[in-house]
């Protein structure tokens, strides 16, 4: 009855043109290039290091990215998450401890517009196992007196979490930025000089690219239209965030409405706050991700308050009606697309 899942996880990086043009016109260059693409955390990943280890650097890091995949996936049987969801309760490890106490750091600071605990809002729409439907209004009330993570019971040193009846935990919306920021400390690690991580719709920076001069990342048009790019935005050691509608959506027949994967915890309906993607600036990937979910669901108003309030990012916002709203610190380095030229500086 419903339509299938429909899932474009395509972001590009326009650096990855200049990557080529790079490593061909430079054999020195090339000799120190490894990269490796690969699909985890249900998208498609690369990654291109620069350095004398780069080969190590980069298996490490696939090697880490599946490890954390295994650990967080609510989708795999018997992952930490997993268990934890089916038991109520459990001891997370150091990984797990550390995106549940930063999961309830942000529901606190964004007034639940990030909850981790919309689990079970995911599972009713099917999006946990792929069988899409339109849940019932008496339904969908039903799983939202579980979805508050006021409702966790969380030590942080022993790591015992204890959820309440019916509850369930998603790391969907912060596991990407948590592996970007765990791939920099082994870049660190392995001395490189210059990396660039695309995970999905989350990109980040190790560094400037090999020649010194700043990555150029570009913003995918959430649009179904025939512009690829909202822009591009230059950047060094950086994480560029993107969450979009489009990444994950399925169309109903009966109604041709289309509901997408991000959830707005106040209604248990797809955040329908005018935003069409959101992209967040930050040196921290996990930050980044957990803000590019939590301003879909809060609308541009209230995500322009809650940077007023804070130091630790920039964002670009689309809107529905094609308006982009960028923060001062970045419009200088914003390149908009010929059809995104309605473009609003956020002082
Ligand atoms: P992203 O693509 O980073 O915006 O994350 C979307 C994913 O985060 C979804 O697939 C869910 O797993 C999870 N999610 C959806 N809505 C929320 C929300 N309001 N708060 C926290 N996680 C969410
Ligand atoms: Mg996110």
């Amino acid at each position: 009855m419903f339509g299938k899942i429909v899932r474009k996880i395509i972001l590009f990086t326009a650096a990855s043109a200049s990557f080529i043009c790079i490593s061909c016109s430079s054999p020195a260059l090339k000799s120190r290039e490894a990269e490796a693409s690969f699909i985890a955390m249900d998208t498609i990943m690369s990654i291109t290091c620069y350095g004398k280890e780069s080969a190590d650097a980069v298996s490490a890091a696939k090697e880490e990215i599946l490890r954390l995949d295994n650990l967080l996936s609510a989708e795999s049987e018997n992952s930490e998450v997993s268990l934890i969801n089916s038991a109520g309760s459990g001891v997370l490890s150091e990984d797990g401890r550390k995106l549940m106490d930063f999961s309830l750091d942000i529901f606190s600071k964004t007034d639940g517009a990030f909850d981790v605990t919309v689990y079970p809002v995911m599972k009713l729409w099917g999006f946990t196992e792929g069988k899409l439907n339109v849940p019932t209004k008496s339904e969908l009330n039903e799983v939202l007196n579980y979805c508050n993570s006021d409702n966790i019971r969380f030590d942080r040193d022993s790591g015992e979490i204890v959820l309440s009846d019916g509850q369930g935990i998603d790391f969907g919306g912060i596991a990407k930025g948590y592996a970007s920021d765990r791939l920099m400390e082994i870049f660190e690690a392995y001395d490189i000089d210059s990396a660039i991580v695309t995970l999905g719709g989350n990109i980040q920076t190790y560094h400037t690219k090999p020649d010194g001069s700043e990555w150029n990342v570009a913003i995918r048009n959430p649009f179904d239209d025939a512009e690829e790019y909202v822009g591009s935005l230059r950047v060094s050691n950086l994480a560029v965030v993107t969450s979009g509608a489009y990444e994950r959506f399925f169309v109903d027949e009966a109604s041709g409405k289309t509901y997408h994967h991000i959830i707005d915890p106040s209604t248990g309906y797809p955040a329908d706050k005018g935003i069409a993607s959101v992209t967040i600036v930050s040196s921290s990937g996990i930050l980044a991700d957990a803000l590019s979910t939590a301003c879909y669901v809060m609308g541009i108003d209230n995500s322009i308050k809650y940077w007023h309030n804070k130091d630790d990012f920039d964002f670009i916002i689309v809107t529905s009606d094609r308006e982009v709203y960028i923060t001062k610190n970045i419009s200088k380095k914003f390149t908009p697309s010929d059809s995104f030229n309605n473009v609003h500086i956020v002082q």
